[in-house]
Order: structure tokens, then sequence, then C-alpha cells
């Protein structure tokens, strides 16, 4: 690490500026734990975000922020300007949704210093960290080097496939003003203070339904089966040279490549020949150029094990796709990571995730992934919990990449 980075980061914690923030994050502890008790009370499941990011909206009008407004795909957003106007942004942003749907109980319930209920660390624990960095720069009257976009964004969860962030970087007709501007990316996710994703792990994700014509078991003997070819068609996946096959010789994060059939259905009754089958695969991997090969790789597979013929269809839909990318190790905004990890005396300990910061980093803008402090367990469950104990120094370190950041973006080329 360079040592004017030290210095630049020693320099930026010494302004009384950032004196107010970090003494109002100090002071405020109670008020976080009330702003994560209110999130966890509003439903945001799947596609039902509009609820949680109203609740955001209001909050960013009471502390004033400039331009509060929620955008096309449903994202919360709010600035807090530079002093001069600025053509760049730092985005900071924290995702709406949860994996649970609509229905589910969420009332949260506290014991001791945890908060329990779906949805309490991931994502609760970030939503609250995004209001409360931006409410301690609005209390000190903090002005940044180029303007911060807070975003509490919808779609990161399974199926929202990170629609929130794709609108957020998507250029021109139906994309964000913001796109071409977005010069940083700093995604607040669960909890933690030493993990950061730097690294976006890429997956594509099918629907292949076999179709045809059906009929009566014993009447129709000899009509083709759905599911017996797709049957065959997932059997002869299974290839030695498969780019997902030889697991055992990869690294568990380096040119990793993995296959999934995660689930899979069809057919009418156990006396009827099937008028279709279906099954879902997950493909993932590190590198962006592998998983394109993977890709090719299993169409051209299926496509074989399943003739073409004037009776039996094979369709292959996309579900989900998410980009691949790494922050390369001399990228700036790792360099200060690294020093404001230094200054306040905790690890930087880089990690590979599915992520909205999948999106930048595929686009080969600076982002990473970065917990919002305090521990966390059960995620994903119902028995989900968040303990904030520690949240106020991975608050610092937040405040402190964001804001040298921002510096940077102001007198540097990220580019
Ligand atoms: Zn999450």
């Amino acid at each position: 690490m360079s040592a004017a980075s030290h210095l630049r980061i020693a320099r930026l914690a010494a302004t009384p500026a950032l004196h107010r923030a970090f003494r109002w994050l100090h002071l405020q502890q109670p008020q976080l734990r009330q702003w994560q008790l209110e999130i966890l009370r509003i439903p945001a499941p799947p596609f039902g975000e509009a609820a949680r990011a109203a609740w955001f909206l209001d909050r960013f009008n009471a502390l004033g922020l400039t331009n509060p407004h929620i955008d096309e795909a449903g994202n919360a957003l709010a600035e807090v300007p530079s002093a001069a106007p600025s053509d760049r942004v730092i985005l900071i942003s924290a995702h709406l949704d949860t994996v649970f749907p609509a229905g589910t109980a969420t009332d949260p319930v506290e014991d001791d210093t945890r908060i329990l209920g779906p949805g309490a660390c991931d994502n609760a624990a970030g939503l609250t960290a995004l209001l409360a960095l931006a409410a301690a720069l609005r209390h000190a009257a903090f002005v940044p080097g180029v303007t911060l976009l807070f975003a509490a964004n919808v779609g990161e969860e399974g199926e929202g496939d990170l629609r929130g962030m794709r609108h957020l970087f998507r250029n021109g007709s139906g994309g964000s003003p913001y796109a071409p501007r977005i010069a940083a990316a700093i995604a607040l996710e669960g909890s933690g203070s030493a993990t950061v994703v730097t690294r976006a792990l890429g997956s594509r994700r099918f629907r292949v339904t076999i179709g045809g014509p059906g009929g009566h078991s014993w009447n129709d003997a000899g009509t083709p089966n759905p599911i017996l070819l797709l049957a065959r068609a997932l059997v002869a996946l299974e290839v030695p040279d498969a780019p997902w096959c030889g697991l055992a010789a990869a690294s568990p994060t380096e040119n990793r490549t993995t296959l999934n059939v995660g689930h899979i259905g069809g057919g009418t009754s156990i006396n009827s020949i099937p008028e279709s089958a279906y099954v879902l695969i997950d493909l993932r991997s590190t590198d962006a150029g592998t998983l394109r090969t993977a890709e090719e790789y299993l169409r051209d597979l299926l496509q074989r094990a399943i003739p073409a013929s004037g009776t039996v269809t094979q369709q292959i839909d996309v579900v989900g796709d998410r980009p691949a990318g790494a922050l390369p190790d001399d990228s700036p905004l790792l360099q200060t990571l690294r020093a404001v990890d230094r200054h306040l005396n905790l690890k930087t300990d880089p990690r590979l995730g599915s992520t909205d910061a999948n999106i930048p980093l595929s686009l080969g803008i600076p982002a990473i992934a970065i917990g919002a402090g305090g521990l966390g367990g059960g995620i994903h469950t119902l028995q989900e919990w968040y303990d904030p104990t520690g949240r106020e120094s991975a608050l610092r370190r937040i405040l402190l990449t964001v804001l040298d950041t921002a510096h940077r973006a102001a007198g540097e080329d990220y580019s």
C-alpha cells in the first residue's frame, strides 16, 4: 500500500466534519436499531418492494437529502451533493428485497442485543447502514468531493436478477440518467467488517423444456416421451471434457465453473405419455469468457442429445443472468479500502460473491460489496438474526472508503 493513500486517509479522518459524522454515528446507535426494526416490519418480497421503497423516500425527505425520488425500476434514490456540480457520482446502495414470499410473517423480535426476523441481516443491516451514512453526512454538513448517490434498490435476490442495479447502470433510453455518471459503486450487504466482495461470480440460469404430442400410455405407445428424452439429455451432460467437470482439480475460487441441475418437472399421470417436461439448470463461473464457452457447450450437448424431429420440441429460456467481473488488484478503490483498513486496524479479506456489485464489475466500473458491520446468521431462513455489536467501526470504515473515493473521483481519472 502506498504511503500517500495512508496519509490521505489519516487527513480525512482528522477533519472536523468527519469527526461530527463519527460522533453522530456513535450517539445514534439506538436510532439505527429503531430504523432497522421499522424496515423489517415492512415486507419486501421479490417484486414487492414498493412499500419499503416508499418508507425510504420518506426518510430521505426527512433528512433533507437532494433530489429524493423513486426511479422507473422502483429504486429509492437521493443525493448528497458536492460543492460544485459534478459530472461524476459515487453510488452507495443496499438492496430492499428479501427472499421471503409475500405473506411471510416478518415482524421482528428482540432478544438481548439481537434482532430476529426474516431479512434482519440480509439486508436490513445494509439498508440501516445506508440510511445511517446519509444521516451522519447531513448532520455533519459534510461536502463530498463528488456527489454521492444513495440508492435503496430493488431486485437483488434470486428471481430479481439484479434488475434494480441493472437499471441504474443502463445507458440511453429506458435507462437511468445516472448511468454515465457513476465512477464507482459500493454495495452494503449483510453483516461483517472484514470481508469485501471484489470478484463477481457469474451465473446463467436456464429452463429447458421438451415438448411432444403426448397420449395414452397403451393406445399411443411409441410416441416420443419428453421425460425420457430429457433424462437422456441430462445424463449426457456428464462428459469428462465439459467445462463444469473436473472440479476436484480446480481451486474453490480460481477459474471454477459449476453446473447444477436443480429442479425437474413435467408429465400428467402414470398412464399418460407426457406432453412436456422441463428442468432448471444453474451454470456458474468466476470467468466471463469461460461462462460463455460453457453455455455454448451446454446448448450443443442438449441439441445433440435431443434430436430434432417433427413432433418433439426443445426450448431453452434464460431465466437468470449475472455477469462475472473482478476489481483489479491495483484499483484505486481497493487501495483506498486497504488504507482505510490499516487506519482502523481492520483486516481486508477480499472474497468472491454474487451481489449487486456484479453489474458494475462486469462493466469495468470499480465496485465492491461490503459488510454493514455487526454479526448475522441464519441468512435466507426464518431464523435469521442480526447483532449490531461492532457496527460502529464498520460504518466508519464504509464512510472513509466512500469519502476518499469521492475525493479521488474529483481529482483523478478512474478509467
Ligand atoms: Zn443480500
